[in-house]
């Protein structure tokens, strides 16, 4: 992993779709195979389009990524693999298991978690974890939440995500 040259980019707010999309094309060149990069945030936050600016910089149409919220999982073949995952309708670590999801936090891809605080337990000890929240308008802030301890994750569940 290439965590620790996360904080020369982040903190950062955007003001537009596209700024954000360029933001996950920045962040895509910290990360790699083998990542796991939780997005907490709520509904409209910008966590897809981060991911699709991401899958951008490595070789996926970005208007093929879309939130998996039913199907749990799309897989993208981008430069490595590509798991995005949207935890949304998640009620059980059993379903987790039934998805086989050691394949996506502990495979050859770069992991991509929308709505992670439901499978928190599960994500392994390395996940990289950024928060997205409004900032009024088009505005967003992003922030990566390792190294701040586990306040941010107690706020997004005490959420309800
Ligand atoms: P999430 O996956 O967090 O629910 P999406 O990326 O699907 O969020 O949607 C974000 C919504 O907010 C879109 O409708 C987009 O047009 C709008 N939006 C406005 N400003 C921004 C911004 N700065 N970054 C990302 N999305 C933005
Ligand atoms: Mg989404």
């Amino acid at each position: 992993m290439q965590t620790t040259t996360l904080a020369d980019i982040l903190p950062a707010d955007t003001a537009s779709v596209d700024e954000t999309m360029a933001l996950g094309e920045r962040l895509a060149a910290r990360l790699g195979a083998g990542d796991v990069v939780a997005l907490y945030g709520d509904l409209g936050a910008g966590k897809t389009h981060l991911v699709k600016g991401i899958a951008r910089a490595l070789d996926v149409p970005p208007e093929t990524v879309s939130s998996p919220t039913f199907t749990i999982v799309h897989e993208y073949d981008g430069v490595v693999p590509i798991y995005h995952m949207d935890a949304y309708r998640i009620e059980h670590p059993d379903e987790l298991y039934e998805l086989g999801y050691e394949e996506y936090f502990y495979g050859e891809g770069l992991c991509l978690v929308e709505w992670p605080a439901r499978v928190e337990a599960l994500l392994p000890d390395g996940a990289i974890r950024l928060r997205l929240t409004h900032q009024g308008g088009d505005r967003r802030l992003i922030e990566w939440m390792n190294g701040g301890g586990h306040r941010g994750v107690e706020e997004s569940k005490n959420r309800g995500q």
